[in-house]
């Protein structure tokens, strides 16, 4: 099949290279050069123009930063430019509000489009391991599905268009409460006097049990390994999961939906962002410290 692939950075460069891994054609476009030629040594086709590795193409993938440049990119550069039943696909994390805006002018024009956001950092998207929550009519669903299996090991449908963001932000606004709460434990704990991996035995065995804890433990050298066993490098940056959290907040107030938690978290997350932004978000531990 041929697809055209907008934005090849940090995840989009590892999913347009398993696409090409699955036998695609893969028509790729970025705004930077080297991002372009890591594509071309990665057995895309690469262009200096979005219309042009749209046309011809039968499916447009992006994954972009933001929802202001998704809204651009379609309206401008896919949208009448990309051949006339394409289906369109947006993996990037948007606002839920820009995603059905895009998706409703796509279908005006004619075209099947979903959002697709991911769970699954870098590495996921380097390894075909991501998981793709998908919003979008039942036949839009059927035609992204294989195209999406191809970059991930899950693929689910979350029901109409922009519900695959609504689902990406309310997992990560529950992440991010979840890893704060377990950050509070795990030093509370110690100051009582608990050894880390006491408590890790007991609370991991016990009703206190979350995947903050069991898989990605905050504390160095307790449970799996986890970025807190690397000086809290790599893994999901505290600046991308305050995107997601800012995400959350804006869509709970159109939806008239109360998120006391979620809105405390995002104040500490931005707090904690303004010098470690870098760093992987369990790293937020270090506040309580
Ligand atoms: P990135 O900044 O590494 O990549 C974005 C790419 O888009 C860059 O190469 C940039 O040059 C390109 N770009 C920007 N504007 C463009 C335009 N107008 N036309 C074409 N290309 C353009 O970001 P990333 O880490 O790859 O993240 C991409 C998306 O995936 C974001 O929405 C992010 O929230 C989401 N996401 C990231 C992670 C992660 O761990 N990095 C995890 C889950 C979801």
């Amino acid at each position: 099949m041929k697809i055209a692939f907008i934005g090849l950075g940090n995840m989009g460069g590892g999913m347009a290279t398993n696409l090409v891994k699955a036998g695609h054609e893969v028509r790729a476009f970025d705004l930077a050069e080297p991002a372009l030629a890591a594509a071309r040594e990665n057995g895309c086709e690469t262009f200096t123009d979005a219309k042009e590795a749209v046309a011809g193409a039968e499916a447009v993938v992006s994954m972009l930063p933001n929802g202001g440049i998704v809204k651009v990119v379609f309206e401008n550069d896919v949208i009448g430019h990309a051949p006339e039943g394409a289906i369109l696909l947006d993996c990037s994390t948007i606002d839920v509000a820009t995603a059905r805006e895009v998706i409703a002018a796509a279908e005006e024009a004619g075209y099947a489009m979903v959002d697709a956001p991911v769970s699954g950092g870098i590495a996921a998207a380097a390894g075909g391991t991501l998981t793709f929550m998908v919003g979008g009519s039942e036949q839009a669903f059927q035609r992204a599905e294989p195209i999406l299996q191809a970059m991930g090991k899950a693929v689910i449908h979350a029901g109409d268009a922009g519900n695959g963001q609504a689902a990406k932000i309310c997992n990560n606004m529950l992440l991010a409460i979840q890893m704060i709460g377990t950050c509070e434990a795990f030093t509370m704990a110690q100051k009582l006097g608990l050894d880390p991996q006491t408590f890790y035995d007991i609370s991991s065995v016990s009703s206190g049990q979350c995947w903050s804890m069991t898989s990605y433990c905050p504390v160095p050298g307790v449970g799996p390994q986890s970025p807190s066993d690397n000086g809290y490098q790599g893994g999901f940056a505290t600046a991308l999961m305050l995107k997601d959290l800012r995400l959350a907040m804006e869509a709970a107030e159109t939806a008239g939906s109360p998120t006391p938690l979620g809105a405390h978290a995002k104040e500490l997350y931005e707090a904690f962002a303004t010098e470690n932004g870098g760093l992987d978000f369990s790293a937020i531990i270090k506040t309580l410290r």
